[in-house]
């Protein structure tokens, strides 16, 4: 069994990290408050207690990674998270962007294609901490038409194209932030779609990033 501690030592270089992210540009103090109250290390491997605290992304295992803090501030910040906003993720991986939503107050819904990753989810030290951050085994491609329509949809690996199915369980006025390919598919493009009440949408374009590709059907 692993023994989860959250020491002095933990605080004091996540506040750093939290320092780092408002450098960056990172304004919403709702996201960096979240960020704050996190262990990001119990999301990583014990043997990675320190580098946890770098704004660096980190491989888990089976070729996935945890996101850079930076990326996951980006993203939660471009999403104007309300208490009890009702949002699917695409790409649980190791857990810490839906955390760090469901620290915000929202009630998240989170889909993971691979199933080891999945499976992993079952023993989520904060279980019981957030009953408003639900698990889903399937494709993200799909979604979770049964559980929508959603305030907010984040995806979090590289998308080849705008999922049409995630723009259709979307609310009128519901936001998707989403990384797109280039056309060499060499980094991505931040995007926020803004759902118009006709079904079509408004697109503003941000910062490129560098995600893992995101992948059609399940694994396992
Ligand atoms: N949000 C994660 C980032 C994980 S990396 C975190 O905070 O750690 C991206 C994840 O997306 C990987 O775990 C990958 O397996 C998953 N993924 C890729 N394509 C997917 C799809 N079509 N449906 C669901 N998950 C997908």
């Amino acid at each position: 069994m692993r023994k989860y501690e959250d020491t002095y030592r933990h605080k004091g270089l996540r506040k750093k990290l939290v320092d780092v992210l408002r450098a960056k540009g990172i304004t919403d103090e709702n996201v960096l408050t979240a960020i704050n109250a996190l262990p990001r290390h119990y999301f990583l491997d014990s043997a990675f207690d320190e580098i946890a605290y770098e704004d660096r992304a980190f491989p888990i295992g089976d070729g996935q990674t945890i996101s850079q803090p930076y990326t996951v501030a980006y993203q939660t910040q471009l999403l104007q998270i309300k208490p009890f906003d009702k949002v699917l993720e695409i790409g649980t991986g190791s857990i810490y962007q839906a955390t760090v939503l469901a620290e915000m107050g929202a009630q998240v819904f989170t889909i993971e294609r691979q199933k080891n990753l999945y499976d992993k989810t079952k023993q989520f030290v904060f279980k019981s901490k957030y009953p408003n951050l639900k698990f889903f085994y399937g494709d993200g491609f799909e979604g979770l038409p049964t559980y929508g329509p959603f305030d907010k949809v984040i995806i979090t690996a590289a998308a080849p194209f705008i999922p049409p199915k995630l723009m259709e369980q979307m609310k009128p006025s519901g936001k998707m932030v989403i990384p797109v390919d280039d056309e060499a598919g060499n980094y991505q493009r931040m995007l926020r779609l803004t759902k118009n009440a006709d079904g079509s949408y408004t697109e503003e374009a941000f910062e490129n990033f560098s995600f893992v590709p995101m992948l059609t059907g399940k694994n396992g």
